[in-house]
């Protein structure tokens, strides 16, 4: 059996009330909660040895840098890049994508193609599309279904030799849904385009190999797998990062600076300029450590018992309606009440602690697809319980009562 209850003990915030209903929180998707070994790495690093790294001779410069570049190693080891240099640290998922999307706005021209789906949150969108206004490269879009899932049939379709880069998520913030990636791949590399996954929604699920994916960039949050907001990771293969220009100027990214000319730093400093969020890296670290500890397999049963336990119990309910019904889905269920607007909802579902998403969760071109305004979204980690999925069916329940 899961040792969800041992686990809950991990989270202080799960012991806190909301509008003096104890705290149920469903809304994972958007951020995940932190455990107490995160929390402590933290006040660790602000109380031992903060200090700049990569230039200090001193001893706590060398200690915060040694602790850096170890949550570097455990990073590439987790996604089981070939070299730790192929892992740039970034603020997050969206700073990864506008730094791929910047550099290839510099190697793309007029009349290449790129490829996007309809199930992309907007950080997935619209980076691109201002790199395509730069550099005159045409945005095309994979369809979806009625089931919230990708038309593959049209992604085949779309793939040309004029076809040079492909960027879908590997998981639906919206719906849930788990895309086919590994086909979309080799589909890809098949016609020379490459890559990029925005993993920021599988990676709170699934631990990613990069190398068996043969994916060329991979992007994820740590605020979403138990890490700090403001930090995340960029896999690149070594070949394409070498390709890419730098991103951003500054400190930490230069081999050599004059007026004349300056030279840039190896990887993966080339792309990590100015000071990073060394205690956020560092913080990264330990969760990717805490929730390998409780082991991803674990986390996906788990979390699959609890979806099919709280689809179940939705579906019950008149007039609830599910969106987002593929079979290859993870613990993300985005629903509406007929009749009933999904933030009078979400704003009664608080009142009885009940923590929820409701809004086109950035993803606007979905709810367009259904035409919605927006869906409630209760998103689900390892770290909640039948039980919580009881108060949430109930507390639907109550709602539509209400509001009906
Ligand atoms: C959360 C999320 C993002 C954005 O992540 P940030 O941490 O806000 O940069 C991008 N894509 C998906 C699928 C997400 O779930």
């Amino acid at each position: 059996m899961f040792p969800v209850e041992e686990i809950r003990k991990d989270f202080p915030i799960l012991q806190r009330q909301v509008n003096g209903k104890p705290l149920v929180y469903f809304d994972n998707a958007a951020t995940s909660q932190t455990p107490q070994q995160v929390i402590d790495a933290i006040v660790d690093y602000y109380s031992n040895y903060n200090a700049n790294i990569h230039r200090g001779v001193h001893t706590l410069s060398q200690e915060a840098t040694d602790k850096y570049e170890q949550a570097r190693l455990k990073i590439q080891q987790h996604f089981n890049a070939k070299a730790s240099h192929e892992i740039i640290m970034t603020s997050g998922t969206t700073h990864g994508i506008n730094l791929v999307a910047s550099g290839f706005g510099a190697l793309l021209k007029k009349g290449d193609e790129v490829i996007v789906s309809a199930l992309e949150h907007h950080s997935n969108i619209v980076p691109w599309q201002m790199m395509c206004e730069r550099s005159g490269a045409v945005l095309k879009v994979i369809p979806m279904n009625d089931e919230g899932a990708l038309v593959m049939s049209a992604y085949d379709a779309l793939l040309s030799e004029k076809t040079k880069l492909v960027f879908v998520n590997h998981i639906s913030n919206a719906l849930g849904t788990i895309n086919p990636i590994k086909d979309i791949i080799e589909k890809a590399h098949a016609v020379g385009a490459a890559v990029l996954i925005d993993g920021a929604q599988a990676c709170p699920h699934v631990k990613p190999d990069v190398q068996a994916l043969d994916v060329d960039f991979y992007v994820a949050s740590a605020h979403k797998m138990c890490g700090p907001t403001g930090v995340g990771m960029l896999y690149g293969k070594e070949e394409w990062l070498n390709k890419l220009p730098p991103y951003q100027g500054g400190g930490e990214m230069i081999a050599e600076v004059s007026f004349e000319k300056t030279t840039y730093a190896d990887l993966p400093h080339k792309f990590e300029a100015g000071t990073p969020n060394i205690c956020g890296g560092i913080a990264f670290g330990a969760a990717i450590d805490y929730m390998n500890a409780i082991g991803f397999e674990n986390i996906a049963t788990y979390e699959h018992e609890l979806l099919d336990y709280a689809t179940a119990q939705l579906l019950e309910i008149d007039g609830l309606k599910i969106f987002g019904t593929s079979k290859q889905k993870t613990a993300v269920i985005s629903f509406n009440l007929d009749g009933i607007h999904p933030y009078d909802v979400g704003t009664l579902l608080d009142k009885m602690g009940i923590a929820v998403r409701t809004g086109h969760h950035c993803a606007q071109p979905i709810m367009d697809y259904f035409k919605i305004p927006g869906t409630i979204r209760a998103s689900i980690a390892f770290y909640n319980t039948k039980k919580e999925i009881d108060a949430l069916a109930a507390a639907v329940k109550k709602a539509q009562l209400m509001l009906s």
